[in-house]
């Protein structure tokens, strides 16, 4: 009687592994958005600038200072630290003294700091 073979096991088929669902790309990094740029005030013109728009606005020169010949000082009626611009509406010729002693007034100085000061003084040299 021949030796019964044994048939050679087949290999059990199996249904394939599930993938493993693949891994989510990483959410991109939320862009950060652009910082709002801090309020600044209207950055000064050139008085020389100012002065010609100034005239040309009024149709007339730029008015001298009567203590010194010079160029009376550019004012700006609303400050621009205070949110005026450089428009001519905004503009007015005033005597150094005066200028100052407006800002003074204000108490723009304590308002601004020694900042200002410092402009002031050199508004007649520009
Ligand atoms: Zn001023």
């Amino acid at each position: 009687m021949a030796p019964k073979i044994n048939p050679i096991p087949r290999p059990v088929l199996r249904p394939p592994m599930p993938k493993p669902p693949a891994p989510k790309p990483p959410a991109p990094e939320p862009t950060p958005a652009p910082k709002p740029p801090a309020p600044e005030p209207c950055p000064r013109e050139p008085s020389p600038k100012l002065r010609k728009q100034w005239e040309e606005q009024n149709q007339r020169p730029w008015p001298k200072d009567p203590q010194t010949g010079r160029n009376q000082d550019v004012s700006h009626k609303k400050p621009l630290a205070d949110g005026g611009d450089n428009s001519p509406d905004n503009i007015e010729p005033l005597p150094h003294a005066d200028h100052v002693n407006q800002h003074k007034s204000n108490r723009d100085f304590s308002r601004w700091g020694d900042e200002v000061q410092i402009r002031i003084k050199d508004i007649n040299t520009d």
